[in-house]
C-alpha cells in the first residue's frame, strides 16, 4: 500500500525549477490525497517558472508512477506559489532574473528576440519587463507599438506599458529622428537610472535590448547588478559569426554568463513554394557554440511575417501564429529549463531578508 510518507519521499526528489531545492522541504507540495492505487497532488509552482508548469507537472506524475508500482492513477495539478524576488545589488530591482540580449553587430535581429522573449514569457504566465537599453538605435517601441513619455511620480519613473509589459526605452525620451550624441559617463548615467528609478514592479524576468557589439553598456550593467547572464544573437553568415565571437568573448571577460546562442535568420523558407533557401548558410551558430561549449537555444528562420509584423508594431502577433509562436516558445523553453538546470546543480543560498 502507497502511503503518504512514501509519497512524499518520491517527491522529495523533485527540485523546484526556480530554486533548484527539494519540492517537499521548499512547502510546495499540497493536499496529498492517497485513495487505493490513486493518487492526487498539488504542486505549487512560482510564475518565474511557468514556461515549464506542463513539463514538470508531467514529470511528477511520471516519477511516482516509475517509483511506486502500486500506483495506477495518479493527478498532478499545479497550484500559485507565492515567493516574491529580493531587491538585486545596490540597484535595488526586484527581480528574479535579469537576461541581457546581444548580439556582434547591428541588424542581426537582436531587438527582435528580445521583444519575442519578453512576449513568450509574459504570455506563458511570468512577470515581465522589458529595457531597452539599444542607445543607438532604440527599436522596442517600435516593434511593440508603444509610445508616450514616462512619467516621474513621487521621484519614480513609470514606464510605458505595452499589454501587461513594463518598457523602458531611451525612445521615450528623446525626439524621433534625432541623433542621439552619449558619452561614457551619460550612458551609465542613464542606465543606472532606468534600473534603479524605474517603477518594475516585482519581476520573474528583466529582458534586456542591449546595443550591438562590445561596448561600455555591458561593462555598466555587469558592475550595476547581477546578471543572470545573456543571449547571444546572431546570423549564420560567417562575418556575423566573428562579430558574436567577439561580444562572447567581452562577456566572459567581465564575467557575465553566456547563457546560449540564437541563430536568427537561419533559412528562408519560401512562401510560394516552401523550399528552404539558406540564404546566409544555415548551422554556423550551431558549430560554433558546440566548440564554445555554449547551449544552442535555437533557430529562427527568416519569415516575411516577423519582419512585417515588427514594422506595424504587433510584434505580439507572433504568438497568435503557430510557425512563429513554435520558434520563440522552443527558445524560451531550452532557455528557461537550462536556468532550472543550473540552479538545480548550484543551487544559491537563501537569501535572509536585509533588516533596516
Ligand atoms: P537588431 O536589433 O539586431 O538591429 P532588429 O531586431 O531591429 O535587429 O531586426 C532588423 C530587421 O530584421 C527588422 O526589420 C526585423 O523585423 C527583421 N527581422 C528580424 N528577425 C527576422 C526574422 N527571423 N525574419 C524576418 N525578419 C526579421
Amino acid at each position: 500500500m502507497t502511503d503518504l510518507a512514501a509519497v512524499n519521499d518520491v517527491l522529495s526528489k523533485f527540485k523546484d525549477p526556480e530554486s533548484g531545492r527539494n519540492i517537499v522541504v521548499m512547502n510546495q507540495v499540497h493536499d496529498v490525497q492517497i485513495e487505493g492505487d490513486r493518487v492526487a497532488v498539488k504542486l505549487g509552482l512560482t510564475s518565474h517558472s511557468a514556461p515549464l508548469w506542463d513539463d514538470c507537472c508531467n514529470n511528477v506524475r511520471q516519477l511516482l508512477l516509475d517509483n511506486l508500482p502500486d500506483l495506477s492513477d495518479v493527478s498532478v495539478e499545479r497550484v500559485e506559489h507565492l515567493r516574491p524576488p529580493q531587491p538585486l545589488g545596490q540597484i535595488g530591482l526586484t527581480a528574479k532574473s535579469v537576461i541581457a540580449v546581444a548580439s556582434g553587430k547591428g541588424g542581426v535581429g537582436k531587438s527582435t528576440v528580445a521583444a519575442n522573449l519578453a512576449l513568450g514569457l509574459k504570455r506563458a504566465g511570468c512577470q515581465v519587463g522589458l529595457m531597452d537599453a539599444d542607445v543607438y538605435g532604440p527599436s522596442i517601441p517600435q516593434l511593440l507599438g508603444v509610445e508616450g513619455r514616462p512619467e516621474v511620480v513621487e521621484n519614480r519613473i513609470q514606464p510605458i506599458m505595452a499589454g501587461d509589459i513594463p518598457v523602458m526605452s531611451i525612445g521615450f525620451m528623446v525626439p524621433k529622428d534625432e541623433a542621439v550624441i552619449w558619452r561614457g559617463p551619460m550612458l551609465h548615467g542613464a542606465i543606472t537610472q532606468f534600473l534603479r528609478d524605474t517603477n518594475w514592479g516585482d519581476l520573474d524576468y528583466l529582458i534586456i535590448d542591449m546595443p550591438p557589439g562590445t561596448g561600455d553598456i555591458a561593462l555598466t550593467l555587469s558592475q550595476s547588478l547581477p546578471l543572470t547572464g545573456t543571449v547571444v544573437v546572431c546570423t549564420p553568415q560567417q562575418v556575423a559569426l566573428i562579430d558574436a565571437l567577439k561580444a562572447i568573448a567581452m562577456f566572459r571577460k567581465v564575467n557575465i554568463p553566456v547563457l546560449g546562442v540564437v541563430e536568427n535568420m537561419s533559412g528562408f523558407i519560401c512562401p510560394d513554394c516552401d523550399a528552404r533557401h539558406d540564404i546566409f548558410g544555415s548551422g554556423g551558430a550551431r558549430r560554433e557554440a558546440e566548440r564554445l561549449e555554449i547551449p544552442m537555444l535555437g533557430e529562427i528562420p527568416i519569415h516575411v511575417a516577423i519582419r512585417e509584423r515588427g514594422d506595424a508594431g504587433q510584434t505580439d502577433v507572433n504568438f497568435e501564429d503557430e510557425l512563429t509562436a513554435g520558434y520563440y516558445n522552443s527558445i524560451i523553453n531550452v532557455l528557461v529549463n537550462n536556468l532550472a538546470a543550473a540552479v538545480a546543480e548550484d543551487p544559491p543560498r537563501p537569501q535572509l531578508p536585509v533588516l533596516d
